[in-house]
Formats: C-alpha cells, structure tokens, sequence
C-alpha cells in the first residue's frame, strides 16, 4: 500500500483535514489500477499452469481440487489473502469409453462424446432402433409413432454461430427430452452443433442432478450420415450404444475467495466473479481459464497500486459453474447474511471476445448510478451499459438475491468454435487483450467500490418477479428448468 505524503511540521488538525483518509488522492487510483495490470505480470503463466498444468477440470474431480490449491496459491502470490470455501456437490461424473456400433448394413466409425451428467447406459449398453426425430419437435415424434418405444432417437441441430444460436441449443433440449421420455426412448443422441466432427459437451441439468436419460453428442458429419440411413426406405437402422459413465459423490468441493478489505465500509461489498471449473475434452481456456487467472490478477493490480478501495472487495473464482451454476448458489447461501451490503457482482464467462461494456438485466437504477463508476475506464471504449440479460453464468443466483449484477458484454470473437470443446485451448487466449480486461475489470470493481453511495438497492422477491417478467428472464428460466428453483423458494430471495 502506498502512503499518504506526509506534511512535516504542521499541526495535526491541519494535517488531518489536508489528509483526509491514509490513501493517496483518489482521482489517481484509476491510472495507477489500469497500469499494474498492464505491467509484465504472472497472468500468462497463471493461465499457463492451470490450462495446460492441470488441464479440463470438471467440478468434483480430482483435476477440479488442484485447480482451487492453484487459485488459493495464485491470490497469496499476488499478495491478497484467499481462502477456499466448501460446500457438498451431490454427484460426480465422468465420462468412460463411449461407443456407437452400427449392427448392419455398412457400419462406419462413429465419433460421440457423453452429455455431462448424463447417466451411464445399462451394463452391455442399449441395443435399439436408431430413430431420426428431425429437430424433436411434437409433430416430429407424432410421425415417428409406435417405432419410438425402446428406440434410441436421433435430433437434429443448425449450426451454432451466434449467442442466440447457444442460448437456443440449451433451451430447446427440455421439451425434447420430455417428449423421448413420453414416447418411450431409451436414450438420446444430439447432432453436434459444431461443424469438422468437433465434439462438445454441455448438461441439461440446473441443479447438479442427473439427467433423466443417457444422451451423446455425435460428430455432426457422422450424424448427418446416420439419419440419412436412418431415414432411407427399408431396414431399421440397429445400433448399440455404450456409455459406461461414472457417477459417484457426494462429494466436498469449493470456491476460492479472495478479499481486499475496504478501508471505509468493510462490511460493504463488491464481488468480480469468473468460474474455475470447466469441461474435459479441452483444458478450459477461453471457458473459462483466462477469465478466472483475469479475476487473479485483477486483485494483484488493485493491491499493487497502492489503493486501497472504501468498500471489500471479493475476487471470487467459482465451481460447478457448468452444472447449473453450484458454486454461486453455494456463495449465496453461505453469505445470505451479507447480501443487504452486498452492492454488485460482476461476471466474466465470454472468453476473450472484446469488453464492450455491461449487461444490468433490465436494472434501470444501475445503469443510471454505473456510468460513474465506469469513469477510470473510458480510454478503453468498454463502457456500454446495455440493459440485456441473460441465465448464462454466475451473476444469476446473485440477481435472485436482488443484488445488482453486471455482465461484461464481449463480442462473440473464438468464443462459439470452441465452446465446450477439445479445441479450448491456451493457444486460443489473446493475451494482450486479456491484460487490457483485467485493467477494464479491476477498475471497474474499485470504481464501484468507491461510490458514494450505493450503486443501486438491493431488490425485494417482488421487485425481483418484476424484473425477471419484464426483461423475458422468466420464460427464459421456464424453458431452462430453473423456474421451479425458483418458484419453490430452492434459489433466490425468500419474501
Ligand atoms: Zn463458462
């Protein structure tokens, strides 16, 4: 920390009102945050360690607990005191050797990867009529009839481009399952929404549980050739499908929290959240690696400037993200206690796309109070508070607490290729660009530690059920499955 000049000779009085508080002037603290973090620093090796050291890291994994001892030693590193804060994962999951045979006709490879979460076929697998329901909707099932019992079915995909393209692919799937399930089907089996045989996998779930049926992603090349056998006159297309998962648990798993005190209202604070864990078949680079090392040296560049914020800051690097958002919802829960002074949360889940600005989720009030808060950042032409928001990362157990939450809004950038896939990789991170992020976050969250106020109040359950109305949220939660969460009072605030 660096300390207030100190004026020699004069009276304390005098002194104290030329020195208000034991921090330099804070119209500095924005330039001197923004340099640290552009400064040669450990992030690329951060990132390094924890992309290629220790690889995918899905939570509850023997992978995931190396991941929260590299976060906790990464925060002391950088100086800022971190601990790690456990909570119960009730089920684990990893993938065995997944296979598809062809039984007839002229077998070829197929390449196929489990759905996370998804339970393991039947010992010997399920051997079945491989049913093409088009895209899966009522009136595709409808003409498939009676031949769907016992069958396994095969759903078409478009390919995913755009953020619409992603948020569709999850929202379609629960009314598809649901459909296979009243139509008898044993297992499903997704086209991949990646074009050059890219495999990918996400879950279904929204609480950790598992899925209801087994279900793979396959190669799209291969099942577009499976449904065009599928779908010519003749024989029944047999197949064997083989998922021997394995499901364990429960098991312990944490978050890894960082803090710098606030030096006015400690007990006020401000959180900048990104996930730790991540999928296997890449090492979790673009999601979401380069944003958890981002969170790290954000908390380094804050304490290396020498500022100290009026508000605590949290740097907090979550887990179970891709399992239904786990390690927030435990966040939540852990420090209900302190939501009233919680006064935002920031995420970062996008990958390196450029900053563009923030979502608020329909918070009329914080966009009003943020552009203040954003002032330390203009040179960065980062500062767009867009009014959009969406179900996608850790802020939303947070925005059901009514908490404000922003979003760094990033452009789509490598981020959709390698979703999920063997192809997110360090290579794929902008180093450069991830170093200007950790400047645009860490002084976003200082700013908005330093307010004078509050950056917007924390909201009542009625005020949340407007919001989520309002801004589409609520039938985005409904198509999602996490309405009942929700509604049963299992997430969010409690009247
Ligand atoms: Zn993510």
């Amino acid at each position: 920390m660096r300390t207030a000049p100190v004026l020699a000779g004069c009276l304390w009085i005098l002194c104290a009102s030329a020195v208000p508080a034991a921090t330099p002037d804070p119209a500095g603290a924005a330039p001197a945050i923004v340099g640290r973090a552009l400064a040669p620093s450990p992030l690329a090796d951060d990132l390094r360690r924890l992309t290629d050291g220790i690889g995918g890291r899905v939570s509850g994994s023997p992978a995931m607990a190396r991941a929260v001892d590299w976060g906790v030693a990464a925060f002391k590193a950088a100086g800022v005191t971190a601990r790690a804060e456990t909570y119960t994962q009730k089920v684990t999951w990893a993938e065995g050797a997944t296979r598809l045979e062809i039984l007839g006709g002229t077998p070829f490879p197929v390449a196929l990867v489990a759905e996370g979460w998804s339970p393991p076929t039947p010992a010997g697998g399920i051997e079945a009529e491989l049913v093409h329901v088009g895209s899966g909707t009522a009136a595709d099932y409808a003409a498939a009839g009676a031949r769907l019992r016992g069958s396994i079915v095969l759903v078409d995909s478009t390919v995913t481009e755009t953020w619409a393209d992603l948020f569709n692919e999850y929202n379609r799937t629960g009314a598809i399952i649901e459909r296979a399930i009243a139509a008898g089907a044993k297992a499903i089996l997704w086209t991949s929404a990646r074009e050059r045989r890219l495999l990918y996998r996400h879950t279904d779930t929204v609480a950790g549980e598992l899925a209801s049926l087994p279900m793979a992603v396959v190669a799209r090349e291969d099942a577009l050739r499976l449904a065009r056998v599928a779908d010519a006159a003749g024989q029944p297309l047999r197949v064997r499908f083989t998922m021997p998962n394995v499901i364990g648990g429960p098991v312990e798993v944490a978050n890894v929290v960082g803090e710098i005190r606030g030096r006015e209202l400690p007990d006020e604070f401000v959180v900048l959240g990104a996930h730790l864990d991540s999928w296997d078949l890449g090492t979790g680079a673009l999601d979401n690696g380069c944003n958890a090392a981002l969170v790290i040296a954000a908390a380094r560049a804050i304490r290396e400037s020498g500022y100290v914020p009026r508000r605590t800051i949290r740097f907090v690097l979550f887990s179970g993200e891709e399992e239904g958002m786990l390690g927030s919802r435990a966040y939540v829960r852990q420090h209900r206690a302190e939501l009233d002074r919680t006064r935002a949360m920031l995420a970062i889940d996008s990958g390196i796309g450029r900053i563009t600005g923030f979502q608020v989720s329909g918070r009329t009030d914080v966009a009003a109070t943020l552009p203040k808060a954003l002032a330390g950042i203009a040179a960065f032409d980062a500062s767009q508070v867009l009014m959009d928001g969406d179900l996608g990362t850790d802020n939303v157990d947070f925005l059901l607490e009514g908490v404000p939450t922003l979003v760094a809004a990033q452009d789509p950038a490598n981020y959709m290729p390698n979703y999920h896939a063997a192809s997110d990789t360090y290579d794929k991170v902008d180093l450069h660009l991830l170093a200007q992020h950790v400047a645009i976050a860490a002084a976003t969250v200082y700013g908005i530690a330093e307010l004078d106020g509050a950056l917007a109040p924390r909201q009542s359950r009625a005020e949340i059920a407007s919001l989520l109305e309002r801004t589409g949220l609520a039938k985005e939660m409904k198509e999602s499955g996490l309405w009942p969460e929700w509604e049963s009072g299992q997430r969010g605030r409690t009247p």
